[in-house]
C-alpha cells in the first residue's frame, strides 16, 4: 500500500462531527456554516446515542444550502473493548433503535452520577449540579465523562479537558466506573434493522483502547451488516489504517474518514479527515433517509 492511500482525501465530507447535543461545544448549526466556509462537499453530525440535534442542523442545511448527512456515534463493548458504531441515515422513529438510545443514555446518566459522587469525596466543588451547568442542551444532550472533565476544568481542578482525561476521569481512575453497552454487533443489527448504513469508529485507535478489536471480532460485525470503516482519524496511526484498509478492501466495504470534531472540546479541526463524494454515495445507497442537498 502506497503512502498516499494511508492518508484522508483532500476533498469530500467530514462525516463525524459533534455538537452540543453530545460533548461538542458548538451548535449544529456552527457545524454547516464551519463546513461551508471551508470549502467541504458536506458534514455529518454524529452525536453521541442521540439524533436529538437533527432537526436544528437540518434547519441549518437548508438556510445554508450546504449538504447533510444524518448520523449517531453509537456507543457499544465487547470483550472490555470499548468500540464506537457510527449509524448513518436511518428511520428515527424506528422503535428497536429508540429503546437502545434510550438504555444507553440512561446508563451513561447513572454512571456519570456515581463518578461525581466518587469525585466529590475528594473534590468537594465537583457536584452534579456543578457538571450539569457544563450541559449544553440540557435533557436533550447526551451526558458524558467529556461534561465532568469541563465541571473539573471550571473549578480550576484541571487546565483542560485532556488533562482531565488523563488524571481524574480517566479510565485507570479510581472514580472511573465503566459504562454498560450494548455489543457492537448488536448495535450493527439494529441500525440496519432501521435502514441505516453502519461504520465502525476509530477502531484502530490504541489510545482508547490497550487491546484493539482483531480481525474476527471485525469480520463478525461485517457477517452482522457492517457497511463501512473509519480509516481516516486523527487516532488510527499508518500501520491501523494499513491493516484496516486491508480488510476494508477485502470486504468491499466503504472507506470513511472524519475529524471527531468537538469545537473547542478536542484540538480535532474540523476537516482534518474526509470521506470522498464516492464513498459518501455508496453510504448512503439504499438508506431510508437520503442525504440532504438543499
Ligand atoms: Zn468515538
Ligand atoms: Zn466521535
Amino acid at each position: 500500500m502506497s503512502d498516499d492511500e494511508l492518508k484522508s482525501p483532500t476533498s469530500g465530507w467530514d462525516i463525524h462531527c459533534h455538537t452540543r447535543f453530545s460533548d461538542g461545544t458548538e451548535s449544529p448549526a456552527t457545524l454547516v456554516s464551519q463546513g461551508k466556509a471551508l470549502g467541504l462537499h458536506g458534514v455529518g453530525i454524529a452525536d453521541h446515542d442521540t439524533w436529538n440535534g437533527w432537526p436544528e442542523a437540518e434547519a441549518a442545511a437548508k438556510e445554508q444550502r450546504f449538504p447533510l448527512i444524518r448520523g449517531t456515534e453509537i456507543t457499544s463493548s465487547v470483550d472490555h473493548t470499548s468500540v464506537h458504531v457510527l449509524g448513518f441515515l436511518y428511520d428515527p422513529a424506528n422503535e428497536g433503535l429508540a429503546a437502545m438510545f434510550r438504555r444507553t443514555r440512561e446508563a451513561r446518566e447513572d454512571r456519570v452520577r456515581e463518578m461525581v459522587e466518587r469525585i466529590s469525596r475528594d473534590y468537594p466543588q465537583i457536584t452534579w449540579e456543578a457538571v450539569q451547568r457544563q450541559i449544553g442542551e440540557g435533557n436533550q444532550t447526551t451526558v458524558g465523562r467529556p461534561h465532568i472533565a469541563d465541571a473539573l476544568v471550571a473549578a480550576g481542578i484541571c487546565s483542560d479537558r485532556e488533562e482531565a482525561f488523563s488524571t481524574v476521569v480517566s479510565s485507570r481512575s479510581k472514580y472511573y466506573v465503566p459504562v454498560p453497552s450494548p455489543t457492537p454487533a448488536e448495535v450493527t443489527q439494529t441500525v440496519k434493522k432501521a435502514g441505516g448504513a453502519v461504520v465502525v469508529a476509530h477502531v484502530g485507535d490504541r489510545s482508547r483502547n490497550k487491546r484493539l478489536l482483531p480481525d474476527e471480532r471485525l469480520e463478525e460485525l461485517i457477517d452482522a451488516g457492517l457497511d463501512g470503516i473509519e480509516v481516516y482519524h486523527r487516532g488510527n496511526l499508518p500501520d491501523q489504517r494499513e491493516r484496516l484498509l486491508g480488510i476494508a478492501r477485502r470486504h468491499h466495504l466503504v472507506v470513511t474518514g472524519g475529524s471527531d470534531w468537538h469545537g473547542k472540546g478536542k484540538p480535532n479541526p474540523l476537516g482534518e479527515n474526509l470521506t470522498s463524494d464516492e464513498m459518501v454515495r455508496r453510504l448512503a445507497e439504499g438508506c431510508y433517509l437520503p442525504i440532504l442537498r438543499p
